[in-house]
């Protein structure tokens, strides 16, 4: 008898047709996108094996791992199959990234086309099926996104124990064994910064094969939650292990840090230590033929381009893999907000370089293959006119590099320093945030056919590339024919 029950909403519990980028998908409304289409397009269901999921969330791993090294039974299933193990089952534990949509992509993307992200859909729909049970079943919910039901207290009530933080450093354990006695759980627990050799591996795959290299970042820019944790380095035999553990799932081996360059840095100024990340690229590389990463700072690729040509002879690039899709803050393009609120995003150059610093990268990025998938932040405290301005200056001069660009509305997320600031609703929007967003627009569709190229060839589902490939045309015919239009249309949802 499985006692523990692990899962989380079906938007996180999949690999996304083996293409993580396409996870992002999963904060859109279904409504100009219909429900069918973002389903079967951004999240089908992860496969399973006698009951279980063949791929977790990487988080989700890490807790049953704790929790399988406690001495526990434990199952982690795909939320629509939850219903099969609830007789059984004392507590359920989920792991979520935005499960009541107050991420800053659910919010952005919500803005603009209206209706609830799919993310809290489907949240909803696996607290509905566990609902009937829940006077034997204890809910634990932990995860990026726990914070969220800070700023609830309908889905505070709904569940008994809330983690927010690193949930290593004793805190899973003790709450699930506590659970399990049918005591009477805290609220809110808050999980402190693991030490590394607390943290341990996972035992069976992750989505994609994503394996974490860091924990944490260092920078310290305002409005994120990893300000708020230390940076540490996982040892490389460790991340081997778990390279090997997802191998036997996935294609490949995602590499996953806030900044991927940054593994093993000392530095204060942030300069990459080429030799360490090279020797994790090396020792990832003799057991998976894949490797790619998720994240790296423009700032570190231009303090080091000689690590970039590094890593992509290392893993090959242009011939076993045709690009890498990375993750990376552009945020701004005003040297004041940079110096206001993420002065060490820049480092080792110094905030007035900021926009530089970002051309370079860019330019660097496009000549080695590495698309960046950029967010800017709109609406930051403070933000004035002319910063808007210089952001689309900004915005304008990387036209010439292949990159999408993706403005995200500024959240005062409860995990990070600007918590206490206030909420950038729709009435603080104004006509050069709009300006922003279509000049965004403008480069993404420019580049969009020569994105897809890339991000599909090899990719063998011939219906699924198809459906994207419509998908891209359907974008792009109606920006190109109604650009005037759509701006007035974002205008009228955000403003109405
Ligand atoms: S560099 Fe990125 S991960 Fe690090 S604190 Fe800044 S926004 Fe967060």
């Amino acid at each position: 008898m499985v006692e523990i029950v692990l899962t989380a909403p079906a938007t996180e519990m999949s690999n996304h047709h083996g293409k993580e980028f396409l996870g992002f998908g999963t904060c859109s409304p279904p409504t100009v996108i219909p429900s069918w289409f973002i389903k079967t397009f951004f999240y089908p269901k992860v496969k399973c094996k006698n009951g279980e999921v063949t791929q977790a969330p990487y988080g989700l791993r890490k807790i049953e791992s704790l929790l399988i090294d406690a001495g526990f039974d434990v199952v982690t299933v795909h939320p629509y199959d939850i219903e099969k193990h609830l007789d059984e089952a004392k507590v359920v534990g989920i792991s979520v990234m935005d499960p009541l949509g107050f991420g800053p992509v659910s919010v952005t993307f919500s803005a603009i086309l209206g209706g609830d992200p799919s993310t809290h859909i489907e949240f909803i729909n696996l607290m509905k099926k566990i609902e009937p049970y829940r006077k034997r079943v204890k809910v634990i919910v932990g995860g990026a996104g726990a914070w969220q039901f800070e700023w609830n207290e309908y889905w505070k009530s709904k569940v008994d124990c809330i983690i927010i933080g690193e949930g290593e450093y004793v805190v899973v354990v003790d709450v699930f064994r506590k659970a399990l006695r049918g005591e009477e759980l805290p609220k809110v627990v808050k999980g402190k910064p693991a030490k590394v050799e607390d943290i341990p591996t996972i035992k069976k795959p992750s989505i994609n094969g994503l394996v974490e290299i860091s924990r944490g970042c260092g920078r310290g820019c305002r409005f994120c939650s990893e300000t708020l944790k230390m940076k540490r380095d996982i040892p490389i035999e460790k991340v081997v292990e778990e390279a090997k553990v997802c191998v036997r799932e996935t294609k490949g081996v995602i590499l996953h840090a806030e900044d991927v360059l940054l593994y093993g840095c000392k530095d204060p100024k942030f300069v990459p230590n080429e030799e360490e990340v090279l020797k994790l690229f090396r020792a990832v590389k003799s057991v998976s033929e894949y490797v790619s990463v998720s994240h790296c700072s423009l700032a570190a690729v231009v303090a080091k381009p000689s690590l970039v040509e590094g890593i992509n002879e290392i893993v090959g690039m242009g011939e076993r893999i045709s690009m890498f899709g990375v993750q990376t803050g552009l945020e701004t393009g005003s040297p004041r907000l940079m110096e206001k609120h993420m002065h060490g995003k820049c480092l080792p150059f110094h905030p007035n370089e900021w926009c530089d610093v970002v051309e370079s990268a860019f330019s660097i990025m496009h000549e080695n293959r590495w698309i960046p998938a950029a967010t800017l932040i709109i609406g930051l405290p403070d933000e004035r006119e002319d910063d808007v301005i210089k952001t689309i200056e900004l915005v304008e001069r990387l036209r010439e590099y292949c990159s999408l660009i993706v403005p995200l509305i500024f959240i005062p997320m409860e995990v990070c320093a600007l918590r206490r600031e206030r909420l950038f609703t729709r009435e603080n929007f104004r006509d050069y945030h709009y300006e922003l967003m279509a000049v965004c627009m403008d480069h993404n569709i420019y580049w969009i056919d020569r994105i897809f190229k890339e991000y599909f060839k090899g990719y063998k589902n011939f219906l699924i590339k198809l459906g994207y490939w419509a998908f891209s045309r359907w974008i792009k015919k109606n920006w190109e024919k109604r650009r005037k239009e759509l701006k007035i249309t974002i205008k009228n949802m955000i403003g109405g």
